[in-house]
């Protein structure tokens, strides 16, 4: 829950206005794709959402909890339970097997090593990767990558996936089977917001949620398609 919230980046001899008094509410179990212009405040609004940053002013609850009173630490907490990120460019460790990558969100949980290991290997079986955990991300394509930040992300088991243009570096097909894995996972009960530009990504979504100069512009109900 998201009440009038404003983010201004300080450039000391300028100010940014990347949010301008946004207002949102999302819950459990909706699957949101967010689009807008270039600098319309996509990534900031993931980034608030996804407890990387705290807003210049305005209200955020996640799970009940105001966000926006907490200071680093409690956000680092936060953000571990809640949340799993899919970036576009996958950031995965390059010369670490995906099995590390992918257990790596745990190391600081306090889960003994095999646990960690064991969920981290039914997160890749998950995504489809089980057969590839000793392979390092540079032999594996593009959208095995992005499933293996996928399972990243779910590794925790988080209550929220944040990804902002998930799909920007994959060619169109694969693009369409990671959206086919997003399905999966909001099938499953995960809460999706996906940051896209492009239509045909976010008609996977059932709700669209339009920025505009750092505010929502338009926030529509996707309906399938009628039959002829
Ligand atoms: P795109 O579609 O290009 O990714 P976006 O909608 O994600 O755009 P944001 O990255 O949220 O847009 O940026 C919103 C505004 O805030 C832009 O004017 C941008 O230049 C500015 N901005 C974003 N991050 C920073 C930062 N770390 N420091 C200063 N200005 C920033
Ligand atoms: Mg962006």
């Amino acid at each position: 829950k998201i009440r009038e919230m404003r983010k201004v980046y300080d450039l000391g001899s300028t100010q940014v206005v990347a949010l301008a008094g946004l207002n949102i509410d999302v819950h459990k179990n909706e699957y949101l794709a967010i689009m807008g212009p270039s600098g319309s405040g996509k990534s900031t609004l993931m980034n608030m959402i996804g407890c990387l940053d705290t807003p210049s002013s305005g209200e955020y609850h996640l799970a009940n909890e105001p966000v926006y009173e907490m200071n680093d630490d409690e956000l680092a907490l936060i953000r571990n339970r809640e949340i799993g990120f899919i970036f576009q460019s996958f950031n995965l460790l390059p010369r670490t097997t995906i099995l590390r990558n992918v257990e790596l969100p745990l190391v600081y949980s306090g889960l003994p090593r095999e646990v960690r290991v064991e969920r981290a290997r039914i997160a890749l079986e998950k995504v489809g990767l089980a057969e590839r955990i000793n392979h390092q991300p540079n032999e594996l394509s593009g959208g095995q990558r992005q499933r293996v930040a996928i399972a990243r992300a779910l590794v925790n088991e988080p209550s929220i996936l944040l990804a902002d243009e998930p799909t920007g570096n994959l060619d169109s097909k694969t693009g369409e089977e990671i959206m086919r894995l997003f399905e999966d996972l909001y099938q499953q009960g995960h809460t999706l917001l996906v940051v896209t530009h492009e239509d045909d990504i976010a008609n996977h979504a059932r709700r669209c949620v339009r920025l505009r100069d750092g505010v929502v512009e338009s926030d529509e109900i996707i309906h399938e398609p009628e039959l002829a």
